[in-house]
């Protein structure tokens, strides 16, 4: 350790032994609700945790004492002032490591909890594959009817993050699905030409492509080249979530085609806030990446 850790590492171990909380009272008693909810939650249905005789699962020890989103007013600042010590020391970062209970007597519902929680103890400097800094133990001593019932104890490894090896490569657009249902449309799609199935039977115009004419049922198919011209029929602006390898907020329009069927894809040209229903567009192909092509509809094309 270098001069600097030592004297951070001296201050740190002053904190051993201070209170974390001193005299916390449970927000509830113990009680059958919270012990039935624990229960479905966990697929625990042990007998004795419900019934006239119930007791609580020794494993709900830290349900008792937790302070819920308001927090508790038993907090002291110690734990506050040791972790901004190690924030101002770089270790920004904090992962729950592990925790330990012992259970001394059941609890039973309508038994009052009381809680004590001390920092019990923080490690020297050690290196993770998190990266390095300090385990900050507390231990929460829990009681009830002012006897005790129980002790956890909670680790945290507070730490500096290790540098990335590497950064992860750039996020592409997913792949299309291609199968034989819709194989002719991709194909359509690399030679530039926007393909829609016309049913051989009916001559009803689909899209997108199917197996059968959802008008007559006839399976006999060939295709139309669409003329490209279309307009926004709907479109939404997507803000959340964001998706890899996407940059929101963007529209998402549904164009209809000038021979009548809808498409969804992107509107490009124009700001994703000035797409408006009606909106004249007009197809292009837009090379995504080496891989990929794509149909997209450009807006503004008259000026
Ligand atoms: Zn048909």
């Amino acid at each position: 350790m270098s001069g600097t850790d030592d004297a951070l590492y001296e201050r740190l171990t002053a904190f051993v032994g201070r209170s974390a909380a001193s005299a916390g009272t449970g927000k509830d008693p113990v009680n059958l609700p919270m012990i039935r909810h624990w229960c479905e939650a966990m697929g625990d249905a042990h007998p004795a945790y419900g019934g006239p005789d119930a007791v609580a699962p020794p494993t709900m020890l830290q349900a008792w004492t937790m302070g819920g989103l308001s927090g508790h007013t038993a907090r002291s600042s110690a734990y506050e002032e040791l972790f901004a010590l190690l924030d101002g020391a770089g270790y920004t970062s904090v992962v729950a490591t592990d925790c330990e209970q012992e259970y001394l007597r059941p609890l039973r519902p309508g038994d009052e909890i009381g809680f004590d929680t001390v920092i019990e103890s923080v490690s020297e400097r050690k290196t993770t594959k998190l990266g390095t800094g300090h385990f900050v133990t507390t231990r929460t001593d829990v009681r009830a009817g002012g006897e005790l019932a129980g002790t956890h104890r909670f680790r945290i490894l507070k730490y500096a993050p290790a540098a990335r090896p590497d950064r992860k490569p750039e996020p592409r657009r997913p792949r299309p699905v291609v199968n034989r249902d819709n194989a002719g449309f991709w194909e359509g799609v690399a030679g530039h030409r926007l393909l829609i199935q016309r049913c051989g039977a009916c001559e009803e115009l689909r899209f997108p492509w199917l197996p059968g004419c959802n008008a007559c049922g006839s399976r006999e198919w060939d295709t139309v080249e669409a003329s490209g011209e279309g307009t926004v029929y709907s479109y939404v602006v997507m803000h959340h979530p964001s998706f890899p390898a996407f940059d929101p907020p963007y529209a998402v329009g549904l164009i209809e085609l000038a021979e009548g069927v809808r498409i969804i894809s992107n509107v490009v040209g124009v700001p994703y806030d000035k797409v408006r229903i009606g909106m004249p567009v007009r197809l292009e192909f837009l090379r995504v990446d080496e891989e990929l092509e794509l149909p997209v509809f450009r807006a503004g094309g008259e000026d």
